[in-house]
């Protein structure tokens, strides 16, 4: 293509020396020929120079003007070399964009070379394996996981499940650590914390752990005496009447443990409550009288109103949480003992208290009161018909209304136990409509 140029400007000089030739004469005209020739291989001699300089350092704005074919050369070239630095450009914006989203994930990401030593990682992998990103990039991974559990998997070559890493560098995160060949020699290593996933699972076996023993032991007594009544049916009256009266109250404390569950599975699932104007002075009033019967006159019960002001919340919730600490307060005291309600509003905040002069519960267990199944005196809470869930359901209504439990007690001298509401949930008296139950 570029050829043809060259030829044509040689045939113009022949065609010029032979239509010059009958006025200069054959030595003059040859000579004019010669040095025309001469002229253009210089010409080409000089580009050729000028690309190969360029070549050794190529930038789009360097790219040598000229004519001719050159002109044609150098264009394509330029045109050439800037086609390729915006794809250039357009490769290395992509390259930075996947290096900040590794950067930028949640989970551990680690690239290993065919060796197994550290290409690159992100900043979650190095705080998952405490890795050092200037000084062990290079580095075997095995040199710097050295727990038996990874060693192992790294030798297995089976990576098709991940493994779980514990006690890494003496912590207590829980790290599920997995191997992903790619690119045929080199593999990712993606490291997660699941920590919070096994605590939850944890939780959960507790959970199922604790109400099948809450329910096994109910059942046991029923099935014994069901069994007892099969074989001697001649039984006398008394014996008889006590084992069934037993079974009934073995049958009521596996409805109370269903009834508790299910409160708390529905308060657990969210569901948004319906918001009522509770009059808590009359609320206070009508637990003082559930208290009396719950007490059957062994303590003195006592109610303290100190404000009429109402509250905005679900009543239904209300009357089970201040009714939970109402009966704790009556099963934890003793006889002759006093248990005293109290409604009052302080720095704009409305708190419900049970205080009583009970049995008391030392600091240490105070944290601990609001889980599920945690109890002071395992024989007591059973012997009054406690199913241990009565203080993880008022800490999730107390929740639900943005409110706070708080718990003072001292061992033997009494507790007292106060749901602290937010000003934003306290009504004026006249905003309210008395919710009757
Ligand atoms: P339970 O059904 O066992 O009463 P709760 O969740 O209501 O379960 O209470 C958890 C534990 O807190 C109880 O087992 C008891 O040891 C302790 N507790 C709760 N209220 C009182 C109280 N007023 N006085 C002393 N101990 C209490």
């Amino acid at each position: 293509m570029f050829w043809w140029r060259t030829i044509a400007l040689l045939l113009g000089f022949a065609l010029l020396a032979l239509v010059l030739q009958p006025f200069l004469g054959w030595s003059a005209t040859l000579l004019a020929f010669l040095a025309a020739v001469v002229w253009l291989l210089a010409f080409h001699l000089r580009n050729l120079d000028r690309l190969g300089r360029w070549l050794a350092d190529p930038a789009p704005g360097t790219v040598p003007h000229s004519f001719g074919s050159w002109e044609v050369i150098y264009d394509r070239l330029y045109r050439m070399v800037r086609a390729q630095g915006k794809s250039q450009r357009k490769l290395s914006a992509a390259l930075d964009r996947f290096v900040a989203a590794g950067e930028a994930m949640p989970e551990g990401v680690v690239v290993l070379d065919t060796n197994d030593r550290i290409e690159w990682c992100n900043p979650k992998s190095m705080q998952h394996l405490g890795l050092d990103r200037k000084k062990d990039l290079g580095q075997h991974i095995a040199y710097l996981v050295r727990l038996p559990a990874f060693q192992h998997y790294l030798t297995t070559q089976d990576y098709s499940q991940p493994v779980v890493l514990r006690n890494l560098a003496g912590g207590d995160t829980i790290l599920s650590v997995q191997l992903v060949p790619f690119d045929s020699t080199r593999k990712l290593l993606l490291t997660r914390d699941i920590t919070q996933l096994e605590r939850v699972q944890t939780v959960h076996r507790d959970f199922v752990a604790n109400v099948s023993h809450e329910l096994r032991t109910p059942l046991t007594v029923v099935g014994g005496f069901l069994e007892t009544l099969i074989d001697l049916p001649e039984m006398d009256a008394a014996t008889r009447e006590s084992q069934l009266r037993m079974m009934y109250e073995q049958t009521g404390r596996m409805q109370r443990l269903v009834e508790d569950l299910l409160t708390l599975s529905r308060l657990e699932n969210g569901v948004e409550a319906r918001e009522d104007r509770v009059d808590a002075t009359a609320l206070a009033s009508l637990l003082a009288g559930e208290a009396e019967g719950l007490s059957k006159g062994r303590h003195r019960v006592e109610v303290e109103v100190a404000s009429e002001a109402g509250l905005r919340g679900n009543y239904d919730e209300l009357h089970s949480a201040f009714g939970n600490l109402v009966s704790n307060a009556v099963r934890y005291t003793p006889e002759g003992g006093e248990i005293r309600l109290k409604w009052r509003v302080e720095d704009g905040c409305g708190v419900f208290s049970v205080q009583d002069t009970g049995l008391g519960i030392e600091a240490q267990h105070i944290p601990r009161l609001t889980e599920r199944f945690y109890r002071v005196d395992r024989g007591r809470s059973r012997s009054t018909g406690g199913t241990g869930l009565g203080l993880a359901i008022v800490k999730h209504i107390a929740q639900r209304h943005q409110a706070r439990l708080e718990v003072t007690s001292e061992l033997g001298r009494g507790s007292c136990f106060s749901i602290r509401f937010p000003a934003n949930r306290m009504l004026e008296p006249q905003e309210l409509i008395t919710q009757g139950k």
